[in-house]
């Protein structure tokens, strides 16, 4: 298992952990000096802007991506909206690949208004992430799978358990030795599966984990969308998730992922990012 206070290069902050409250140049500088190497923007950042001067700026910075968050929601009410919604993708994936971003995080949506079919949605996420995945191949950037916790699957993904994500991959391009279709595994989402442990180890010896997000599970939690907690403040044990990860043999980065309204995002990204820094070190 990595020492992270020797591989702060692999430590990468998703800018959602800072709430957004500068642009992103300045997200960026400030990620740098605080000594991280990697970085996981959002759309929102990017889009409508230059693209390559982002991309510029990150790497003049010394960083480079964990991931580029995210996907658009896939599931639709109509052939014309799932279009939509799968060509709104690949514009984004073709600003991944301007930014060097590895893979794409696919959050995949849950029940189209007014729906309840949710095995519906799966086969049209399913469908689209293979439309997707092979459009992407070219661009250099790989398609991952976020399984969101269960409390999501009405409104955010339909795609819940780990096992789950892992089995769409297998269908959608089978046992490959490069795959281009994996999962990004999200403490926040998979902490409390009795299979985690199982999973974690098939992903990995299909060589299927392309991203690894941490933060913590806060008692109680007062909002399941923006109360998440910084690594140690809560119950998930983050380093055990970890080790067992980088078991597999994974060596991508570490990426703090964090949403609270209440707490960090109130707080300058400078003193967000170093007790990040600390608790990479400490409860990571
Ligand atoms: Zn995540």
């Amino acid at each position: 298992m990595r020492r992270l206070q020797d591989h702060l290069h692999d430590c990468s902050i998703n800018t959602a952990t800072l709430g957004f409250q500068a642009p992103i140049a300045e997200v960026i500088d400030a990620v740098a000096r605080a000594g991280f190497g990697r970085i996981a923007p959002w759309r929102r950042e990017v889009e409508g802007g230059d693209v390559n001067a982002v991309a510029k700026h990150i790497r003049d910075a010394g960083l480079s991506l964990s991931g580029y968050c995210r996907s658009t929601y896939i599931p639709a009410n109509s052939e014309a909206e799932f279009r939509a919604n799968v060509e709104a993708n690949k514009r984004a994936l073709e600003d991944a690949a301007v930014l060097g971003a590895p893979c794409f995080v696919m959050v995949v949506g849950g029940l189209p208004s007014g729906s309840k079919d949710l095995n519906a949605a799966r086969e049209q996420v399913k469908e689209a992430t293979a439309e997707l995945a092979a459009f992407s191949k070219p661009l250099g950037v790989k398609i991952a799978l976020e399984p969101l916790h269960p409390v999501y699957a009405a409104e955010r993904s339909c795609l819940t358990l780990l096992s789950e994500a892992l089995d769409w991959c297998d269908e959608i391009e089978g046992a490959v030795a490069e795959p281009q279709v994996g999962v990004a595994i999200d403490c926040y989402h998979v902490w409390w599966d009795p299979n985690l442990g199982v999973e974690i180890a098939r992903a990995g010896k299909a060589q299927r984990i392309l991203a690894f997000h941490v933060c913590d599970w806060l008692v109680p939690t007062e909002d399941v969308l923006n109360d998440r907690g910084m690594m140690g403040d809560g119950v998930i044990d983050v380093r055990a998730i970890r080790a067992a990860v980088e078991d597999e043999g994974y060596r991508g980065a570490v990426e703090v992922e964090i949403f609270s309204a209440r707490n960090w995002w109130k707080r300058q990204m400078d003193e967000t990012l170093k007790v990040c820094r600390e608790r990479f070190v400490t409860a990571t």
